[in-house]
This record gives C-alpha cells, sequence and structure tokens, in this order.
C-alpha cells in the first residue's frame, strides 16, 4: 500500500497540471466510464427517495399531504427523462451535465415542496442531506463541475428566499457553506487519488504492449492495431516493411546470447530514431521486425528501408558489425495478406544476397 504524504500528493498534481487537453480528457472519460454506473444508481434511487419526504411533508402539514403531492412526485418527469437519456450520453461532461441537473431538479423540488409547508425552517436539514448526492456526483465529474453544481444550488437557495421566506436562512448558508467547501476538498482529493490509478493503469498498459528488450512494440500492439481497425480506418496509403537480422544466428555462437541482446536494443533504439512520428515498430518475432508506415505509398517507404539499411549496416555505435534485410510491401486492406507478402519480399531479399531491400510491386497489383 503506498504512504501516501503532503510531498506525494504535490507530485501527483504536479504531474496532473504537466499533462495537456487530450491526456486530461482521456483521464475524465476513464474515470467517468468507471464511476458512472455507481453515481446513475444513486441518483436515480435518490429521486425516488425524496418522494419518502412526503411523510414528512404530511406531519409538518397537519395530516395532510395534498399540499405537496404534485411538487413531490413533479421530479418523476426528470426521473425517467434521466432514466432514458443518460445511458445515450457518451462523453463524461455531458454525463456531468445530466448528473448535475437532474440532481439540481431534486433540489428544485424540494424547494417547491418547502413552499407549500406551513413550517419551512426545517428546509435547514433537507439542503444539507442533499450534500450526500453532491458527494456522489463528484466521482464521475471533473472537480469544477461539482463547483457549477454547487454554485446552481446557492443560487437556487438564494432565489427561492425571494418567494418562501426562509426565517433560517443563516442558518441553512451556514450549515451547508461547510458541507460544500469539505465536499470540494474530497473531490480534489479523490480526483488525484484516481489520477493516480489512472497513471498506473497507464503504465501497466505500456508494458503490456511493449518489448522489454528493445523497447519498441510487441505483436500484442500489432493485434490491438488489428482488432480496433486502427490501420485500415486510416485513408491514406500505408506502407509494411519486415526487416530481419542477416545471420543473427551467428552473432550468438561467436559473441554469445549478451551480445546478441546488444544488437537486438540497437536495432530496436536505431528504428525508432529513423522512422517518422506517424511509424510504428513492432518486434515481430526473435530478430524480426514489422514497421508500418501510415502516409507513406510504397516508393517513399521502399527508400525508408533504404536508409534504415544503410544506416544499420555502417553504423560506428553498433555493437557487433551486422547488417539487415527488408521486404516492403504497401497495405492493400488485409493485413494478414499484406504481411505474407511483405513477408515474401523478405525472403527474395535474403535469397537475393542479404543486406538488402526488396520491394514486392506485384502485390499491388
Ligand atoms: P538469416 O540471415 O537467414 O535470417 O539467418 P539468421 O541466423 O538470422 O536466422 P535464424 O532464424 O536461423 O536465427 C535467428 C536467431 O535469433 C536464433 C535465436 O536464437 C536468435 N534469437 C531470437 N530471439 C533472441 C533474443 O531475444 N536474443 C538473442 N540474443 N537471440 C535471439
Ligand atoms: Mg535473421
Ligand atoms: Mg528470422
Amino acid at each position: 500500500m503506498k504512504n501516501y504524504n503532503v510531498l506525494h500528493i504535490l507530485e501527483l498534481y504536479h504531474i496532473y497540471k504537466g499533462m495537456d487537453c487530450q491526456e486530461r480528457r482521456d483521464f475524465y472519460q476513464k474515470k467517468c466510464d468507471y464511476y458512472q454506473f455507481f453515481v446513475r444508481l444513486i441518483l436515480i434511487l435518490s429521486g425516488i427517495a425524496s418522494l419518502s419526504y412526503l411523510v414528512s411533508d404530511y406531519q409538518l402539514n397537519g395530516n395532510t399531504i395534498m399540499p405537496t403531492l404534485i411538487p413531490r412526485t413533479s421530479i418523476l418527469i426528470p426521473l425517467v427523462l434521466y432514466i432514458l437519456l443518460e445511458p445515450k450520453a457518451k462523453s463524461y461532461k455531458t454525463k456531468a451535465f445530466l448528473n448535475y441537473l437532474f440532481l439540481n431538479l431534486i433540489v428544485f423540488a424540494t424547494i417547491w415542496s418547502v413552499y407549500h409547508l406551513e413550517i419551512k425552517t426545517h428546509f435547514s436539514e433537507g439542503a444539507t442531506i442533499l450534500n450526500f448526492i453532491f458527494l456522489i456526483c463528484c466521482l464521475s465529474a471533473r472537480p469544477c463541475f461539482g463547483l457549477m453544481g454547487y454554485g446552481v444550488f446557492f443560487a437556487e437557495i438564494l432565489l427561492s428566499h425571494q418567494v418562501n421566506h426562509y426565517e433560517n436562512l443563516d442558518v441553512i448558508i451556514s450549515l451547508n457553506v461547510p458541507c460544500c467547501v469539505g465536499i470540494m476538498f474530497v473531490h480534489c482529493i479523490l480526483n488525484l487519488g484516481e489520477f493516480e490509478r489512472y497513471l498506473t493503469a497507464r503504465k501497466l498498459q505500456l508494458a503490456l504492449i511493449t518489448d522489454p528488450l528493445t523497447t519498441v512494440y510487441n505483436r500484442h500492439r500489432m493485434n490491438q492495431l488489428i482488432r480496433d481497425n486502427q490501420i485500415i480506418s486510416d485513408e491514406s496509403q500505408i506502407s509494411l516493411i519486415m526487416l530481419d537480422i542477416d545471420y543473427f544466428k551467428a552473432v550468438n555462437d561467436t559473441h554469445g546470447h549478451y551480445a546478441g541482446d546488444q544488437v537486438l536494443h540497437f536495432l530496436g533504439a536505431t528504428l525508432m530514431q529513423e522512422i517518422p512520428k506517424s511509424g510504428t515498430v513492432i518486434r515481430f518475432g526473435g530478430e524480426e521486425f514489422v514497421i508500418i508506415l501510415p502516409g507513406y505509398p510504397a516508393k517513399q517507404a521502399y527508400e525508408q528501408a533504404e536508409a534504415i539499411r544503410q544506416k544499420v549496416a555502417t553504423s560506428k555505435e553498433s555493437p557487433w558489425g551486422f547488417h539487415i534485410s527488408a521486404g516492403v510491401v504497401q497495405y492493400n486492406g488485409d493485413f494478414e495478406k499484406s504481411l505474407q507478402a511483405a513477408d515474401h519480399a523478405l525472403y527474395h531479399a535474403k535469397e537475393s544476397g542479404r543486406n538488402r531491400v526488396f520491394w514486392d510491386c506485384e502485390f499491388q497489383a
């Protein structure tokens, strides 16, 4: 279990501040996806439970429920709309908007009911109880949404005072302001805790798709790309390079397995350095790599592969002298077939003497 202290919280805050908008959106979306089920459930139950206040209304109004019957049951309309609309919302922002809208409609129905109560002083307790729902709502929202929700809450209290004329407005405010401050504080701390969970999950996810020796992606990443249609959905031309170290077994046999590992590590780093940012390097097998190059027609990919080949063959930084062969093919919409064609081109590069790049132009026809 992690030892939390102020320094650790500050460090998390520092990392959070360093993230760009896209990363923050991703974090809040994941947080919302994780908690929204519970938030939705509690909000629906709270809407239904608010009807039970008809009992206290009955006691306060001298044994009749009629005056507050419509205001109390009015929550059923937003409740049904919330049940219907909320699952359709995808983004965390829309979900938070619907959560806080529904919560503030519960507040509104309560205020409307208080208008029909003979004794209005108990609104102070009623309003304080509503803070529990604010606490739940914060689980799936950004802290700033929580603050906005509270802003509407206090505006509703102050505006309703114009018609309800609370005798104890000072008490209502003085009870709710500390609740608001406390809940907003909890909101921020929970957010940072959740943020740490997000960072850990992200690290694990990255470890799962990264090859530890070469630090390029592994086949899990390639399967992910195929499964999520991330290759096919890109409309621009895409090329694949399949490359393999020549006589790698000899490196292992002559200099030892550790030397072989050093060569693989060096090749991984070189590939990362040489390919454009949009490209993806995957360690496909032992000493075989696949490079996916979006926006590259085969000819351009061939030139890229040739540049890599030359760089590797002539590098002075390489731990041991070695060279590679490569097969290049333009992606034709079927990843499996494109890979086979790239493998075929690689085979020809090997057959025709190694340390060369072969381009399978027949595959495109
Ligand atoms: P070719 O030019 O035909 O590709 O010959 P080759 O010797 O490179 O090919 P071969 O498939 O016979 O040998 C591949 C070798 O790669 C065999 C295996 O021991 C080695 N190898 C696979 N993974 C690793 C690794 O992670 N580290 C090390 N050091 N060697 C590895
Ligand atoms: Mg080889
Ligand atoms: Mg091989």
